[in-house]
């Protein structure tokens, strides 16, 4: 079943591996048919290079296993919380990549320094709440994607397709697991640039507000104007 979506799946994680997001079997992706409501997910714990495209598992939005013999990402029930608040989402990658987790471990949203964060994103990227011990214990998982849901409360996900779990790292997302990859790519690379920026200077103001927008809106919304029909390139 969903063979091309398993396909997918198993090639954006793999994607994610060789952009050097990942080490050991950290990391996942997935993506969802919406007809079916059907997330097709990596397996835990099994190494990148003998995972197949036919040992990506599917799980419905309760996070049940409906097809495939190995036990789901242990980061299933996150991945389908964002689904299920997210309806717009295609596609789900969580790296610790190492810059956007130093943020998330320093309880610190990513603030906007240049154009190549308003490019992606529509604002600073944001930060959860930690967890309560309690939230911990008990349906671990499941919270962190509750915690998630609970900071996008009004904004909306593919205005700012990144978020940073306080004390963990980054989960990113895009319309598709290809594109999602592409978000944990370049959100790295504006955390590698912030943390560089914030060291030269320290009290440094995010950018001016009007040449975020206008970085933002050329390439996104109705008015946007940058590229060619279907835009591919950044710049
Ligand atoms: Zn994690």
């Amino acid at each position: 079943m969903l063979s091309e979506l398993k396909e997918a799946v198993w090639k954006s994680n793999l994607d994610l591996v060789k952009s050097g997001l990942v080490i050991l079997t950290f990391g996942n992706v997935s993506g969802i048919d919406r007809r079916r409501g059907i997330v097709a997910i990596k397996p835990s714990g099994v190494p990148y290079d003998s995972l197949k495209a036919d040992d990506i598992v599917l799980v419905d939005l309760e996070g049940r296993v409906v097809e495939g013999w190995l036990s789901p990402s242990s980061d299933t029930p996150t991945h389908v919380e964002l689904y299920k608040a997210f309806p717009q989402v295609g596609g789900i990658a969580h790296a610790h990549s190492e810059y956007a987790t130093m943020f998330a471990q320093a309880g610190r949203e990513i603030p906007c320094f240049g154009t190549t964060h308003a490019d992606q994103f529509h604002g600073p990227v944001p930060l959860t709440r930690l967890l309560v011990e309690a939230e911990v214990v008990e349906d671990y998982e499941r919270n962190t994607g509750k915690i998630i849901v609970e900071r996008f409360a009004g904004v909306d996900p593919l205005e700012l397709p990144a978020v940073l779990v306080a004390g963990h790292g980054p989960f990113a997302w895009g319309r598709t697991p290809a594109e999602s990859v592409e978000t944990a790519l370049v959100l790295e690379r504006v955390a590698k640039m912030a943390y560089g920026t914030m060291a030269l200077d320290r009290n440094l103001a995010p950018l001016d507000r009007y040449i975020q927008e206008k970085h933002y809106l050329r390439k996104h919304g109705p008015r946007a104007y940058y590229g060619q029909k279907k835009e591919t390139d950044h710049d």
